[in-house]
């Protein structure tokens, strides 16, 4: 177990200040262009989890000749152990419309979208309370832009960004081919940026404290600061914000209860590190060890000996199993064969060597599956079956 503590608290997204105002009316003196190459030089990436550089997202939408364009707020947050979304949305929403704002005059996008998770309706009254004295601030100071909510259904499926487009067009919400991209025909097929919430918070800090600011956390790829969802097996439950490329050792020698055996990291979709690794595990876009990324929203579960990886698998299987959109055949048929598989394993109809043909199948969605939800089923499915295979076997 580590006995250094390398992990750095930063305070910038909940810290409550008041003058939004401020920030939006000094930040909207300056040019376009200016406020893309600040952010850009801040080297933000996308806090969704794909982790696209928010600057050049925002630039190639500026660049469409097109009249109408739109900025959506991604609220969809649906990963298993995420939650700080909702947080950000509960303390600082003003934060998420400012920047929203910014991102409409720089692009020339007139409206903006909130894509609020269905199970977050708890949160309208008062984001429809800020979001009218945002509207009246707006309509004040006659800056033309306008929020709006768009309340979700409760699919998993419509965090992905095309899905959600569809959701909102009054479609089914399934993944789109891509591309093009939502840069070049987004909602209503028209260029749209979409940013996940804690996303745009951190553009609110950028042009408020400087580019050099965020840039100067963080590490080599990874920059800035992050929301870490933390929950399982841990005596602090809770949302952290914390410098990026920490390492696991760290994390678990912060978070854990003496007894971590692993920790999942980025939620279902994302990878399960075991205790032999915490130590050349670094956490941010880039890690040390192939595949410690950031593939969701920064959930960080953690589990000790008392739990058994066969049944977080199962869980999980089951998961996505249900929320699989259909679509396409590897993820719909394979979701429901890793299930049948590894509990036909686990009550020893099947021998141990099945595991490594649903290695296989796993590995052919990772590659065939049409959108992240399919080709991510297989990082946590891999990397239990191969350091938890003890636990599989009956
Ligand atoms: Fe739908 Fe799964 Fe295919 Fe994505 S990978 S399009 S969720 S069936």
């Amino acid at each position: 177990m580590a006995t250094s503590n390398q992990l750095k608290r930063v305070d910038f997204i909940f810290r409550n200040e008041n003058d939004w105002e401020k920030i939006l009316s000094s930040t909207l003196q300056r040019k376009p262009q200016d406020l893309i190459n600040e952010l850009i030089s801040s080297e933000l990436k996308g806090r969704g989890g794909a982790g696209f550089p928010t600057g050049l997202k925002w630039k190639l939408t500026a660049e469409s000749k097109e009249k109408e364009k739109y900025v959506i707020c991604n609220a969809d947050e649906g990963e298993p152990g995420t939650f700080k979304d909702r947080e950000i949305l509960s303390r600082v929403p003003y934060k998420v419309l400012t920047a929203m704002a910014i991102c409409g005059y720089i692009t020339g996008a007139k409206r903006g979208f909130i894509y609020l998770r269905g199970e977050y309706k708890f949160l309208l009254p008062e984001l429809n309370k800020v979001i009218d004295e945002f509207d009246y601030y707006c309509q004040e100071t006659n800056l033309d832009f306008k929020i709006s909510i768009f309340m979700g259904s409760g699919a998993y499926i419509c965090g992905e960004e095309t899905a959600l487009m569809e959701s909102m067009e009054g479609k089914r919400g399934e993944p789109r081919n891509k591309p093009p991209f939502p840069t070049q025909a987004g909602f209503m097929g028209k260029p749209t940026v979409i940013n996940n919430v804690e996303t745009l918070v951190h553009t609110f800090t950028i042009f408020k404290y400087g580019a050099k600011k965020f840039y100067d956390l963080g590490v080599q790829y990874s920059r800035g600061t992050k929301l870490f969802s933390v929950s399982g097996d841990t005596p602090k439950p809770g949302i952290y914000e914390l410098e990026l490329g920490m390492s696991l050792q760290d994390f678990v020698y912060e978070f854990g209860d003496g007894d971590t055996k692993a920790v999942q990291v980025g939620g279902a979709s994302g990878f399960l590190v075991p205790r032999k690794k915490f130590k050349d595990a670094a956490i941010g876009f880039k890690g040390k060890l192939t595949g410690i990324s950031l593939p969701t929203g920064g959930s960080m579960m953690l589990f000790n000996s008392s739990r058994s990886m066969f049944n977080v698998l199962d869980n999980y299987l089951e998961f996505f199993r249900e929320e699989s959109c259909g679509q396409c055949t590897p993820c719909r048929v394979g979701c429901q064969q890793l299930l049948l598989g590894i509990k036909a394993v686990k009550r020893g109809e099947k021998p141990a060597s099945y595991l490594d043909k649903l290695l296989r199948l796993n590995e052919t969605m990772q590659y065939t599956a049409k959108c992240g939800l399919g080709q991510s089923v297989a990082n946590s499915f891999s990397s239990i079956v191969e350091n938890f295979r003890e636990e599989m076997i009956y």
